[in-house]
């Protein structure tokens, strides 16, 4: 049976969860693919998904992808490996980021010698209408911190 996310805290505003130590993914699945976790639901997400992944050594994802709508962010989180886009490869290690328009044909591979953790964040290409800047906003609120 698949690794469960476990549930840290819930509000009316937010939604908090653990998915445990990166070197651990590998008890999770999600259908065939092996090392794999979706969160939007669990989050109950609704402007994003987001994912985990772990790919044993010399690994690749069982294939390649594009997307009708969406653009995704890749995330190395540790590990090395490599990426392929649109027939082009390059090499990942913990710290790359790279972000993928809907169209591109995209797929991983670990290297020979080293598992590769990644996360994937996948949003609307386009959504983005304000950030930062326009969309923050001062609340109310008291400090609780308890360590
Ligand atoms: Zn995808």
């Amino acid at each position: 049976m698949s690794k469960q996310v476990s549930l840290v805290a819930k509000g009316d505003n937010f939604k908090a969860v653990d998915v445990g130590p990166w070197a651990e993914l590998g008890g999770y699945a999600a259908g065939e693919f092996k090392g794999k976790v979706f969160l939007k639901d669990v989050l109950g997400a609704t402007g994003f998904e987001l994912s985990f992944g772990l790919l044993p050594p010399d690994t690749q994802l069982p294939f390649f992808h594009a997307h009708k709508q969406n653009e995704e962010l890749y995330v190395v989180l540790r590990g090395k490996g490599q990426m392929q886009i649109d027939g082009e490869v390059f090499d990942l290690q913990e710290g790359s980021v790279v972000r993928v328009s809907p169209k591109g044909a995209r797929s991983l591979k670990s290297a020979k010698d080293s598992e590769m953790a990644f996360m994937v964040v996948q949003t609307k290409a386009g959504s983005l209408e304000q950030w930062t800047g326009e969309d923050g906003l001062p609340a109310q609120a008291q400090a609780k911190w308890t360590k």
